[in-house]
Formats: structure tokens, sequence, C-alpha cells
């Protein structure tokens, strides 16, 4: 009993990256959560973390696709549920946040490991022709309709699209009425949920982690409706 736990742990531990998963809240990533509250750099917060971590370690991604870097907080993280030799491409268009990226990724070591990719993902993402297992969409909310066709591109079937910030503070899923400014962003994301829900090769779920975050497992062909 005790011998096969401990070969099922080690086993896990070989295919992630080098066993260098970092904990929210301790070393690296505790400074870069102290760095974005100071700064009031919306990363994600500690249930979306640890949401992340599991989600990962079920997909076991070899390849991770994020839009919206800001200081490579969630790439950090996420370097940590990859498959062994696994990569990251994520991308920002923030020159000081890209800044900060670089710093905080060369700290940790990962440089070989995530590529950040300077640039407004409109114009960055018909660029890429790769395959990925998990995409973490974590952009300007009114974008994500915009980039969701060029996301389902890259997704492989059997991958995980995962959205964050979907609720918006709650204002996505309430009928309150929303000041003009905020409007558009909570149309386009509201036209962006039912978009996934409505995709027949796509099964959604939303959750109310942190500030809403929906689930978009991209079906094999075998899974498909007949
Ligand atoms: N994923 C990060 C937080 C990202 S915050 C984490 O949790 O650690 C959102 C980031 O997306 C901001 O830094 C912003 O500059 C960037 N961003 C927003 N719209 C973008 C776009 N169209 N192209 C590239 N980056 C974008
Ligand atoms: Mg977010």
């Amino acid at each position: 009993m005790f011998e096969s736990e401990q070969t099922e742990r080690s086993g896990n531990d070989a295919d992630t990256c080098g066993g260098k998963m970092m904990k929210p809240g301790k070393g690296l990533l505790k400074e870069m959560e102290q760095y974005a509250c100071r700064h009031h750099v919306p990363i994600i917060n500690r249930e979306t973390a640890e949401l992340l971590i599991v989600l990962g370690r079920l997909v076991r991604p070899a390849r991770i696709l994020e839009i919206g870097t800001a200081i490579g907080y969630s790439a950090i993280l996420l370097s940590g549920i990859l498959a062994k030799g696994g990569r990251i491409d994520t991308i920002e268009r923030d020159e000081d946040m890209l800044a900060k990226a670089h710093e905080n990724i060369k700290r940790a070591g990962l440089e070989d490991t995530i590529a950040v990719i300077a640039g407004d993902a409109s114009d960055v993402l018909p660029c890429l022709d790769k395959s990925y297992d998990m995409i973490f969409m974590d952009a300007a909310k009114g974008q994500y309709i915009g980039f969701l066709p060029e996301c389902l591109r890259m997704l492989r079937n059997g991958g995980l699209l995962i959205s964050d910030n979907v609720l918006y503070k709650g204002m996505v899923a309430s009928g309150e009425p929303v000041g003009r400014k905020k409007r558009t962003i909570v149309n386009n994301m509201r036209e962006y949920l039912d978009t996934l829900r409505n995709d027949p090769s796509l099964d959604t779920s939303i959750l109310t982690v942190g500030d809403g975050v929906a689930l978009s497992y991209k079906r094999l062909e075998t899974e498909m409706d007949p």
C-alpha cells in the first residue's frame, strides 16, 4: 500500500517540469502577489490559482498558450504543472508588464520554458500556428469574443480552454443595468459565454471562482454529437 503510493508520487514528479512546482503564497510567487497588490496588477487570486493547479494536474499539458501575461504570475504558476519538456507561450502588449514578466521569469529560471510574446493578441494570435493542450484566456475582457476563433483553431481536440474574469464582478450574470462604459464589455462577455455554450464542439462550465472562470473542453471527434 505504502509502496504503491510512493511509486505513484514519484511517477507524478517525473512527469512535471523538473519538479519545480511553485506554490501560491510562497517564495517568488508570494513576492509577486505582494507586488501585484501594491501596483494593482489583476493577477489571478488564490482560489483561481488553486483551480488552475488542479486542472493542470488533470490535463498534464505539454503546451500552454496564455493571453495576458501581466507580470508572469500565472505563467510561472502554470509552469509547475507542465508535462516534462513542456512549454508556455504567453502574450502581453504592455511594455511595463513585459519588462516585469521577463524579470520574474528570469528569476524563476524559466526562460527556456516560458516564451513571452510581445504584442497585441489580435495581431499575434493569427501568426501562431501551434497546437495547444491548454489555453488560458486572461486579457481585455471585451476582446475574448474576438480571440475565440483563433484559440479554438489552435486548441487540440481533447484540450481545455480556461477563460478568466468572465463574470466581471458579477455584472455579466446580473440583470442590473451597468454604466455605459462597462456595458460594451459586459455585452461582449455575455456574447462570449453564449458562444462557448452553443458551440457543439465544446462542453462548457462556468464557475464563480475568483472573478468567474469558464472551463471549455474541446471534444474529440469520437465525442461529437451524432
Ligand atoms: N494572467 C495574469 C494576469 C493578466 S492581467 C496573471 O494572472 O498573472 C491582463 C493582462 O492582459 C494585462 O497585463 C494587459 O496588459 C494584457 N492584455 C490585455 N489585452 C491584451 C491584448 N489584446 N493583447 C495582449 N495583452 C493584453
Ligand atoms: Mg484574470
